[in-house]
């Protein structure tokens, strides 16, 4: 039996096949390893320039980013922040961490992507609007801003969205952790205007091992995101603070891996693309299997590419699917638990009371192994296994 026939097969793994080594080389043998040091203005400006932004901040997580960028765009506590029911926690606990809450909102079903049209509904009959306020009525909460989650590497519908910030006078906060590269309408997410946050985990399209990015046009909030990640020093002489800040400055060395990374991000996207174009052809015929969209205004990164499981067309459901993969060293994985549904998040607002499209994309939906070094050939026996799994 050869190698590749049982070799395992991990959901995302980082990839390293660039200036890694040299670069991290460097800092070490220069000594720049902490916060200060010329790679990490080198990432922010190159960051900047590939995002189309005019400014970068680099931050320790994405989660300290998306912290820091509710905390620039004036979010309190009391406050509610409208976010995605289906995503990653993160979002969620970074309006938290500022004690305001999160306005949970379902996805829509073609693209998976935070509803607008309900945030539109929702503003328009259970909000009061007036001198700029825009209140809970049945909370009684002011709304203070919006953070779509762009998931799984598509771009929620910005446009609908700006729409609705300018009609209520609100602030938009990308959460563009798993879409760096995507597109809406032709154009980067991150370059839109808005305050846009990126992560650099391990699993992200690319990694400094743990890092994160706060992209935005306003040379102002740039400063301030500058000010509260490093201690918020008034004088760093005589060590004066005039407000709370954070230890979330991106280190030199974490840095260094960010540039070689950034050097390669378009070659990784492509890869990416490749695997999610090979299952899209390998599952188009398959009964009860469905392959993610891509909206005719959008560009999407796949970063993970899901699969949408049928059980009655397909004879088990997703959770099935997955131990049999497992079985065959294959990893998948569900989509995230709904937030509104997540105990961590007891007590935060829903609108409309219900997500019930979120919850199908959890119970249905399986992520399929997509790092950029998956060969044609371990891809390949995870296209078997599916369909080998469709005829039992
Ligand atoms: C990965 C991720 C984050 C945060 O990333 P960290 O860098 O791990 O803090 C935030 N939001 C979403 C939706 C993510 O997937």
């Amino acid at each position: 039996m050869a190698d590749t026939d049982r070799e395992w097969i991990p959901l995302a793994v980082p990839e390293f096949r660039g200036n890694e080594w040299p670069y991290v080389k460097e800092c070490l043998d220069t000594g720049w390893v902490s916060t200060a040091g010329s790679f990490v203005n080198r990432f922010e400006e190159r960051f900047a320039a590939y995002v189309g932004a005019k400014r970068a901040v680099a931050v320790a997580s994405g989660t300290a980013a998306l912290h820091v960028a509710l905390r620039l765009v004036g979010v309190e506590p009391g406050d509610e922040v409208v976010t995605s029911a289906l995503t990653f926690t993160a979002p969620a606990n970074a309006a938290r961490y500022l004690g305001a809450l999160p306005l949970f909102v379902d996805a829509e079903p073609s693209y998976w992507q935070l509803d607008v049209g309900k945030v539109r509904h929702f503003f328009r009959t259970a909000c009061d609007f007036s001198g700029g306020v825009l209140t809970n009525r049945e909370t009684g909460r002011r709304i203070r801003a919006l953070l779509p989650v762009h998931i799984l590497g598509h771009p929620v519908d910005l446009e609908a969205l700006a729409a609705l910030a300018g009609e209520y006078r609100l602030p938009i906060v990308e959460d563009a952790t798993e879409s760096l590269g995507a597109e809406h309408r032709q154009r980067r997410l991150g370059g839109h205007g808005h305050v846009a946050c990126f992560s650099f985990n391990g699993n992200k399209i690319m990694t400094t091992g743990a890092g994160g990015m706060i992209v935005t046009d306003e040379p102002a909030l740039a400063d301030r995101a500058l000010y509260l990640t490093t201690q918020a020093k008034d004088d760093p002489v005589e060590y004066v603070h005039r407000e709370v800040g954070y230890n979330y400055r991106l280190s030199n060395l974490h840095a260094a891996l960010g540039c070689a990374q950034l050097e390669k991000l378009d070659e990784y996207l492509a890869a990416r693309r490749a695997i999610a174009d090979r299952y899209r052809a390998a599952f188009g015929s398959l009964r009860g299997v469905e392959f993610m969209a891509e909206a005719p205004w959008a560009r999407s990164i796949f970063w993970l590419s899901t699969i949408r499981i049928d059980r009655d067309a397909f004879g088990m459901d997703s959770r099935a699917l997955m131990h049999r993969l497992a079985a065959e060293r294959i990893q998948a994985r569900p989509l995230w638990q709904p937030m509104h549904l997540s105990p961590a998040q007891v007590g935060a607002p829903v609108i409309d009371g219900a997500c019930p499209v979120a919850e199908v994309l959890h119970r249905d939906c399986l992520s399929l192994p997509s790092s950029v070094g998956l060969t044609p050939v371990l891809q390949d026996r995870v296209c078997h296994a599916i369909s080998q799994a469709s005829r039992l």
